[in-house]
Formats: C-alpha cells, sequence, structure tokens
C-alpha cells in the first residue's frame, strides 16, 4: 500500500506538508494560513475532510502560523508537545502531547516523533508510516545526529531540509550574529549537509527526496538541482518550492516510483460561476 504526499508549502515564509494513506491523511506543520491550505489541497484534487491530525515539530511561526485559522475552521487535533504549545501560547486547540519515538495511531497511519537540533523550545521531526511505507519529514535541523540518521535510512522518501549554500551564507548580507545562528548547529542544513546524508545514508529504496526549507536569500533552486542531480542513484529528486504546492506523489514499498492512483476522498469539483 502506498503512502501518498506532497508539499503545500516550503520555506521560511511556511512550512505544511500533506501525507496520507487511502482512509487518512495528516498534515506535518501548519504554516500557511487556512484559505491557503485549502486552495492547495484543492488544486491537488484534495480536501480538508480527510486530514485527521496535525503534527507540530517546533513553535516557530513558520511552522504554526496557519493553526489557529485552521482550528478555527475544521477543530483538527493537534500533535504538539508541551513545552512547545506552551511557548507558542495556542489557545483553544485540541492539542495531544508526544514523546520520542512513541508511535501515535492515526486510522492506518503511525507517526513517531524524534528530537532535532534547533534553537526552539523542543524540536522534533517524525517519521510517519503505514506499516510498507515510511516518510520522513526531516526539517530545521542544525546538524545531523544519530536520531536524524536512524530514521533518514528507513524512509522510502523524505522531506530534507537543503536550506543554504555556504558561499551565498557568507558572502551575503546577514548581519554576523544571524549568518552564525543559521550554521552553528541549532539553526538549519547546509546544502552540503543534506548531500552527505543522502550520499552517507539513503536506503536503496528510497524513491522520493524532496529538498525542502531552501532559504530565499541564501540558496536557490539551481543550486541544490545541481548538486543533488548528480547524487541521484535512482532517488527521483524534487524540490519542494516556498511558494506553491508540489504534485501528489504516490511512494511504495518498493521504491519503484510505480504509481498507485489515490483513492482517497477526493475535493469536490469547482464549477465555474459566471
Ligand atoms: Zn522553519
Ligand atoms: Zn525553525
Amino acid at each position: 500500500m502506498s503512502l501518498f504526499v506532497a508539499s503545500l508549502n516550503s520555506g521560511s515564509n511556511g512550512n505544511c506538508y500533506y501525507i496520507a494513506s487511502h482512509s487518512e491523511a495528516i498534515l506535518v506543520d501548519a504554516g500557511i494560513s487556512c484559505r491557503e491550505t485549502d486552495r492547495r489541497l484543492r488544486r491537488l484534487g484534495l480536501t480538508m475532510q480527510n486530514v485527521k491530525a496535525i503534527f507540530i515539530t517546533h513553535e516557530h511561526s513558520d511552522h504554526i502560523y496557519g493553526l489557529p485559522s485552521i482550528n478555527k475552521k475544521y477543530r483538527i487535533p493537534v500533535y504538539i508537545s508541551t513545552k512547545t504549545l506552551l511557548k507558542a501560547q495556542l489557545k483553544g486547540i485540541e492539542a495531544y502531547n508526544f514523546k520520542p519515538y512513541e508511535p501515535i495511531k492515526v486510522g492506518d497511519l503511525t507517526v513517531r516523533a524524534f528530537p532535532v537540533p534547533h534553537d526552539a523550545h523542543d524540536p522534533h521531526n517524525f517519521i510517519v508510516s503505514n506499516k510498507a511505507v515510511n516518510v520522513g519529514v526531516f526539517t530545521d535541523i542544525g546538524n545531523i545526529t544519530e536520531h536524524v540518521i536512524h530514521n533518514f535510512e528507513q524512509c522510502h522518501a523524505a522531506f530534507l531540509e537543503s536550506n543554504y549554500d555556504i558561499q551565498l551564507l557568507d558572502a551575503g548580507s546577514y548581519p554576523i550574529a544571524l549568518k552564525n545562528r543559521i550554521r552553528d548547529g541549532f539553526g538549519h542544513l547546509s546544502n552540503l549537509q543534506a548531500a552527505k546524508l543522502f550520499v552517507d545514508h539513503r536506503p536503496t529504496y528510497m524513491s522520493h527526496l524532496f529538498l525542502s526549507h531552501l532559504s530565499r536569500n541564501n540558496n536557490s533552486t539551481d543550486i541544490v538541482r545541481n548538486l543533488f542531480n548528480s547524487l541521484t542513484r535512482g532517488t527521483e529528486i524534487v524540490v519542494a518550492s516556498r511558494y506553491k504546492e508540489t504534485k501528489l506523489y504516490s511512494i511504495n514499498a518498493s521504491g519503484s516510483g510505480k504509481k498507485e492512483p489515490y483513492r482517497g476522498i477526493v475535493a469536490p469539483v469547482q464549477l465555474d460561476l459566471f
């Protein structure tokens, strides 16, 4: 059985990833408005009706901005660590705590959190599974840790942060304190760190790598494409956009990239009204 995945937006202006089986879906992070989340799902033929839970990595606004408006409209359970919840000062949401590596069942999906180093209160990333297929979200990570490696090695598909080009960051106009914050081990992964993780720890069955959370000022799609296109070894490389959704990708257990059609609830057809 496949998992179906899409990035709805990826970057410091908002992060939201859709991961689904045929019967359930979850969002990892809710960093764009409810209206925009709805609109992008609709363009993919999807609907929030399928989304049974939202998992929050950490309290930075590019990961929670849309949560109040989504909560107001849909009242979806939110899995968020207690420390993150307190720091984020989110009120009125149906919040559930999680512990690292403790499986959380959402229908036929199982989600496990693992800790990551990042300049937030209690940052985590997630790996989502339907028994046969594992999809990981690896963003806002200052450094590659054993937790990151252990989870990445199990993924049929991964959203992997490739935040900045070292030279562009170095030569850029950011104040030195901000440059250091990005690269000091509790900020973000550089393109080279992401590439090294991919080369050293990619499982043979990884069919898709979604390069994520690209910096607007210190990176470009061309730079990451040039770097990763020489390293693919059969994995399809997708650059997740800061401005729009990706396609909906079908991820299967063989890692062959063979497409299974999505049979979940689809968005009602919108008729143009004149
Ligand atoms: Zn972020
Ligand atoms: Zn962050």
